[in-house]
C-alpha cells in the first residue's frame, strides 16, 4: 500500500541531492496555466455571463447569479446543526486569540537625532478568500482566511466557493453558515480558476480585491500563478501534505491513523513516515492495512498512501531524520519521539509543527488555533503559512529634519554619482543651495 524508501547505512546526501530521494507529488502547475488563461480572459471580458457558464460547465449547476443572497446566508446559519455551530464557533475562538497576538504595533526608530524611520503597518483594503469546495468542503477554510483577514483589520472581506448542485447552485450550507457566524456577507458562488479571474478583474456582481488568499485545487493555484502581479497572493497551495518523524517510542495505531488523515484529503495528498525503527515502520504498515479498509474515503486514501508521494522513509538515528524532514519541508509535520519538543526545536522547514503524542495535524486542521493554510511543495524553506502579517504591508516612513539631511548630504550625493544617477544628488544639492554640505 505504501513504498519504502531505504535511507539506511551510507551518509545522507545534502541539500536538492536529499531532496530528490524523497517522494513528492507532480503537481504541474505551469501545464495548467495554459488551460486557465482562456477561463480567465473570459471573466475578464464578459463578468459574470462567464461565471453562470463555467458554474455550468465544471460543477454542474444552472445559476442566474453569481452573488449569494443575505437571507440564503442567514437561513444557513439558522439551519445549522447546533453542535458543528459549537465547534464552529470554538474554532474561531481559539482562531481569534492565536491571531490576535500576532498583530505587529508601528515601531518609530530614531536613526539620528531629527531623522526617524517609522514602519506603519496597514492593512490591505479589500481581500478575496477562495474556499474550496471540489471534492470536500472546508468550512474550517472560512475560519482559517477570515478570522487573520478580521485581526489584521481588513475593511473588505469577500469569500468565493464553488457552487454545489446538491445546493440549488450556492455553495455548501456549512460554508455559508460559517461565513454568517463570522460577519461576512459578500459570497460568492464560484470555484476554480474563474473564481480567482473574478476577484482579479472584477465582475458586474463583485468588485476587484488586492489579495487573494486560500488554498484549492491545481486550477486555482494555475490561476492564482497567472494574476499575481495584478493582485498579490498568498501562496500557490498544491495538495496536502503530512510527515510523521517518529522513534521507537510513537504509537504506530496514532501514527497511521495521523497518515490516513490527511491523504483523506486528495488523492494526490502526501504521506510519509520518517523513522529510524524498523518495527514501527512494519507496525504502522500493518495499522494502514486495517485502518484505511474500515474507513470511508477507503478508495482515494490507499491512492493518496499507493502514490509516488508517499512513502516510509528509513533512516539510522533521529539526527538523520531531521535532515529528512528539513529537507522535505512538510506542510504539516509531527514529532512523535522522545523528548519530541527538543527535537521539534531542531526542525528548520516546515509549514506547522505538531509536538507530541497529543497534537495531532486533525487538531491544528480545526481547533488548535494555529492557522492551517500553509505552504506545501516544499516551499515552507521559504515561506510561512496564512497568518496576520499576510494581510498587512509595512510602510516606511521617513521623516528627516534640515540639520539630519544635512549631516548625510554628501554620502547620497557620493552614492548618486557612482551609480550615474547624478538628478539623485541635484534633490539634495536644490535644497542648499546648490552646495552640498560636507556633514560632521
Ligand atoms: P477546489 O474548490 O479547489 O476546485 C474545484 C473547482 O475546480 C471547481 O469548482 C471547478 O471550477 C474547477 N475545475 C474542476 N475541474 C476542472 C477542469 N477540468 N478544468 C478547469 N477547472 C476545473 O476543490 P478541490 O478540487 O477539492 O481541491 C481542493 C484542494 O485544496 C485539495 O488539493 C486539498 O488538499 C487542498 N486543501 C488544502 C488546504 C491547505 O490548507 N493547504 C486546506 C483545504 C484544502
Amino acid at each position: 500500500m505504501i513504498s519504502r524508501i531505504d535511507l539506511r547505512g551510507d551518509a545522507l546526501p545534502e541539500g536538492a541531492a536529499l531532496r530528490d530521494l524523497l517522494p513528492r507529488a507532480e503537481f504541474d502547475v505551469e501545464a495548467a496555466l495554459e488551460k486557465v488563461r482562456p477561463i480567465c480572459e473570459d471573466v475578464r471580458h464578459r463578468g459574470t455571463a462567464a461565471l453562470i457558464e463555467y458554474a455550468h460547465r465544471f460543477d454542474g449547476v444552472a445559476i442566474e447569479r453569481v452573488r449569494v443572497p443575505a437571507e440564503a446566508l442567514q437561513r444557513a446559519l439558522a439551519e445549522l446543526d447546533p453542535a458543528v455551530r459549537a465547534a464552529l464557533e470554538e474554532s474561531i475562538r481559539r482562531a481569534r486569540i492565536v491571531h490576535r497576538e500576532q498583530r505587529r504595533t508601528d515601531v518609530t526608530t530614531k536613526v539620528v537625532p531629527g531623522g526617524t524611520v517609522t514602519e506603519r503597518w496597514v492593512p490591505v483594503e479589500r481581500v478575496g478568500l477562495y474556499v474550496p469546495g471540489g471534492l470536500a468542503v472546508y468550512p474550517s477554510s472560512v475560519v482559517m482566511n477570515v478570522v487573520p483577514a478580521q485581526e489584521a483589520g481588513v475593511e473588505g472581506v469577500a469569500v468565493t466557493s464553488p457552487p454545489q448542485a446538491e445546493f440549488g447552485g450556492l455553495p455548501h450550507p456549512t460554508i455559508l453558515a460559517a461565513c454568517a457566524l463570522l460577519g461576512v456577507d459578500e459570497v460568492y458562488a464560484a470555484g476554480g480558476a474563474q473564481a480567482i479571474a473574478m476577484f482579479a478583474y472584477g465582475t458586474e456582481e463583485c468588485r476587484p480585491v488586492n489579495l487573494v488568499t486560500g488554498p484549492g485545487n491545481i486550477y486555482v493555484a494555475a490561476a492564482k500563478r497567472l494574476l499575481k502581479g495584478r493582485i498579490g497572493i498568498d501562496a500557490e497551495a498544491g495538495p496536502t501534505e503530512i510527515a510523521v518523524l517518529a522513534d521507537a517510542t510513537a504509537d504506530a495505531a496514532h501514527v497511521a491513523a495521523d497518515l490516513i488523515s490527511q491523504a483523506e484529503h486528495d488523492t494526490l495528498a502526501a504521506a510519509v513516515l520518517v523513522t529510524d525503527s524498523a518495527e514501527l515502520a512494519a507496525a504502522v504498515e500493518t495499522e494502514l492495512k486495517t485502518q484505511v479498509a474500515a474507513t470511508k474515503h477507503t478508495e482515494r486514501i490507499s491512492t493518496a498512501l499507493g502514490g509516488q508521494q508517499s512513502a516510509i522513509v528509513l533512516v539510522d538515528g533521529v539526527d538523520e531524520g531531521l535532515k529528512v524532514v528539513d529537507a522535505y519541508g512538510a506542510e504539516h509535520l509531527e514529532i512523535q519521539t522522545a523528548d519530541a519538543a527538543a527535537v521539534a526545536a531542531r526542525v528548520r522547514n516546515a509549514g506547522a509543527i505538531f509536538v507530541g503524542p497529543y497534537a495531532p495535524v486533525s487538531l491544528g486542521d480545526y481547533c488548535a488555533g494555529s492557522n492551517h493554510v500553509l505552504p506545501t511543495g516544499g516551499c515552507a524553506c521559504h515561506s510561512s503559512g496564512l497568518s496576520v502579517q499576510s494581510f498587512l504591508r509595512g510602510i516606511h516612513v521617513v521623516d528627516y529634519s534640515r540639520d539630519a539631511l544635512a549631516e548625510v548630504a554628501h554620502h547620497v550625493v557620493t552614492l548618486a554619482e557612482a551609480e550615474d544617477l547624478p538628478a539623485h544628488g541635484a534633490a539634495l544639492k536644490a535644497r542648499f543651495d546648490w552646495k552640498i554640505p560636507q556633514g560632521k
